[in-house]
């Protein structure tokens, strides 16, 4: 059994939430307003998923 919970599934969870010192696993249908922009963001091809993590290095 794995142990990724049903937030972490979620790829733009994964990349940019897991990441952030507020994660929460049981917070989800919060999103604030600078995961929101880099969803819109990574959506529109305007940022690489590998420039998010390269930020978090
Ligand atoms: S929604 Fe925003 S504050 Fe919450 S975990 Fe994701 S990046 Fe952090």
């Amino acid at each position: 059994m794995s142990s990724t919970t049903k937030k972490e599934k979620d790829p733009y969870v994964s990349l940019i939430c897991t990441q952030c010192e507020f994660f929460k696993e049981d917070d989800l249908l919060l999103e604030c307003a600078a995961f929101k922009v880099l969803k819109k963001m990574l959506k529109k091809g305007r940022l690489k998923p590998e420039e998010i993590k390269d930020a978090f290095r």
